[in-house]
């Protein structure tokens, strides 16, 4: 039988990317290769309890109530720590599709992406130097990406976070294919100049800011 260790499973409003203010259930798994020096999961390193993927399934299941299928229809995420760490993903992926809601996955973009099924929608989370995890980025995962439905976001620590992140965007022209997300570290830089300098810079990309935090504080799990 297949088990993952899950740290929490929670539904909530979704707090960013292009479906933030959505109604989503988030099913977080426990464990993470990464450090990054922002990193507000930290809790999700190692805390945790075993459930069998039947559990799991069934949990989101209920929480999510009768299949409902408009364009802001309650979805699913799986998110972590980093989930595609986690022997079994792929799998607790295909059986979340099977509920027939939109299933959605938030990654570092540090492992393979080839093994996701292609309808997931998958949010990658695109390290940047000031993050000091942008070195395990795993350039070939841009071709396991679909156009036009997944994301990839930018959590910018400083200006030089802000200058390299364009660049690579610009050198790879990903902001033809992919909603580009640029987004300031809660607490670190300052919103309003990164908004200004992407009008500034007539850059293509969307600001965001982790909506979760603005309504109920940088402190709250489980939101
Ligand atoms: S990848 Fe995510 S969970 Fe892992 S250290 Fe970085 S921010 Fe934290």
């Amino acid at each position: 039988m297949v088990r993952f260790k899950v740290n929490e499973i929670f539904h909530s409003i979704q707090g960013e990317g292009t479906r933030a203010g959505r109604a989503c259930v988030f099913v977080r798994l426990t464990g993470c290769p990464l450090r990054c020096v922002y990193c507000d999961t930290q809790y999700a390193f190692y805390e945790g309890g075993f459930m069998e993927l039947a559990e799991i399934v069934q949990e989101v299941k209920q929480r999510l109530g009768p299949p409902q299928y408009g364009p802001d229809a309650p979805f699913v995420e799986l998110t972590g720590g980093e989930p595609l760490a986690i022997p079994g993903a792929p799998d607790l992926l295909r059986a979340l599709q099977k509920l027939g809601c939109e299933v959605a996955l938030e990654t570092a973009g540090s492992h393979d992406l080839a093994p996701v099924p292609k309808a997931v929608i998958k949010i990658v989370d695109r390290k940047t130097p000031g993050s000091g995890e942008g070195h395990r980025w795993l350039e070939s995962n841009l071709d396991h990406m679909v156009p036009g439905q997944d994301e990839l976001k930018f959590v910018l620590l400083d200006e030089a976070d802000y200058t390299w992140s364009k660049a690579w965007c610009a050198e790879r022209g990903v902001w033809d294919r992919y909603t580009v997300l640029f987004s300031p570290v809660h607490g670190g830089l300052d919103p309003a100049w990164l908004a200004e300098r992407i009008v500034a810079d007539r850059l293509p990309v969307r600001f965001q800011m982790q909506l979760h935090k603005l309504v109920w504080g940088p402190e709250r799990n489980g939101v």
